[in-house]
């Protein structure tokens, strides 16, 4: 009972807010990572993607991008989420500012990405 009068007493403090435009969220509501608007307009890739790096494929691009192309890196396959440019202010807050109780949230919706788009894998 203690800590549930805790951990609204830190909410009424620290509002949750939306992860990537920073709305606060109603106290209420179940999940907290993204504002309604945002969960709707997911910057998700669902676009064809380069098997490597994960990255959209641009127009004439098959299988592999440029950049994979070009360079020799360590990995063999990596998954992107998001289309960085959508929400790289979101990822240079949680880098950057000291937002580093982010992680879960961002974990959490990329392992809700996994689940929809790479079910496969897990
Ligand atoms: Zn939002
Ligand atoms: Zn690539």
């Amino acid at each position: 009972m203690k800590k549930i009068w805790f951990t609204r007493g830190l909410e009424w403090l620290y509002p949750p807010k939306c992860l990537l435009c920073g709305e606060l969220l109603p106290l209420e509501k179940a999940e907290r990572e993204l504002c309604t608007r945002c969960k709707e307009e997911m910057p998700w890739i669902t676009q064809l993607i380069c098997v490597q790096c994960g990255r959209p494929l641009l127009s004439g691009e098959e299988m592999r991008c440029e950049r994979c192309r070009q360079s020799a890196f360590v990995f063999d396959r990596a998954i992107s989420v998001f289309i960085y440019e959508e929400i790289h202010q979101s990822i240079k807050r949680f880098k950057f500012r000291e937002c580093k109780h982010d992680a879960v949230g961002l974990g959490k919706i990329m392992a809700n990405y996994l689940k929809t788009f790479y079910a496969d894998l897990l």
